[in-house]
């Protein structure tokens, strides 16, 4: 019984072990791939409040809450594997200068009318499914797995709205950075659950709370769990 216990004992130690020390093992690859996609959320989230400032179209304020909860599931794996977090504080500020330049060109050619707003909107969620799909073609870890499939039927939900807005105002989209067979694929596939990322978050909602609440600022950004904190301006 004893030697029972012993064992036992040492399967919860190792598993508990394993399970604290793996955060600390990824490749820089990796942890370079969660802060591109913790700036990448941000991007798509300060576009479409600047968008639906502009031309006050509900689609952008809509879209805009779900890179909200984006941005916070990719604050779940910065906390989790310990990365740095370079997402800053104001809106339309970016640490990745390819992003800050992005942003830069978006923001100017989505002002020109509201189709062009709505090819903006087509053309974050192409390069936010181009990127994630690569990411996991280099195989992380389950957890990171499980938030960027989140995020990506999210984005494929996206760029099927954005591009339906179009299409209803008679404009056809052409992609860019997809290729046209992905880009088909997914505009015939039909809306998937779990755009938010909450599943993530609400899986380890107990754990993280704590946390998120310790590391808020102020009026920045969202790491509540299941909250939108951050604010729309
Ligand atoms: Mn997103
Ligand atoms: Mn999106």
């Amino acid at each position: 019984m004893k030697a029972l216990f012993t064992i036992t004992l040492f399967f919860v130690a190792t598993t508990f072990f394993n399970t604290a020390t793996s955060a600390t093992h990824l490749s820089k690859a990796e942890k370079e791939g969660i802060q591109l996609m913790r700036e990448e959320e941000k991007l798509a989230h300060d576009v479409y409040v600047f968008l639906y400032k502009k031309w006050n179209l509900r689609i952008f304020n809509n879209i805009s809450n779900a890179e909200t909860r984006h941005f916070e599931a990719v604050g779940y794996l910065i906390e989790t594997y310990n990365v740095k977090d370079n997402a800053k504080e104001n809106a339309g500020d970016f640490k990745n200068k390819k992003l800050q330049e992005l942003y830069n060109s978006l923001t100017e050619k989505g002002s020109e009318s509201l189709n062009a707003a709505l090819e903006v909107g087509a053309l974050i969620e192409e390069v936010d499914i181009d990127d994630l799909q690569k990411l996991l073609a280099a195989h992380p870890d389950s957890v990171i797995i499980g938030v960027y499939q989140n995020l990506l039927r999210g984005s494929e939900n996206h760029l099927r709205a954005f591009t339906g807005q179009l299409e209803s105002r008679d404009a056809k989209y052409t992609p860019t950075v997809l290729s046209k067979t992905d880009y088909n694929r997914i505009l015939a596939g039909t809306h998937q659950k779990g755009d938010s990322g909450h599943c993530v978050l609400q899986q380890n909602n107990c754990r993280n709370k704590k946390n998120n609440r310790g590391r808020n600022r102020g009026s920045g950004h969202g790491r509540m769990c299941g909250q939108t904190r951050w604010s729309q301006n």
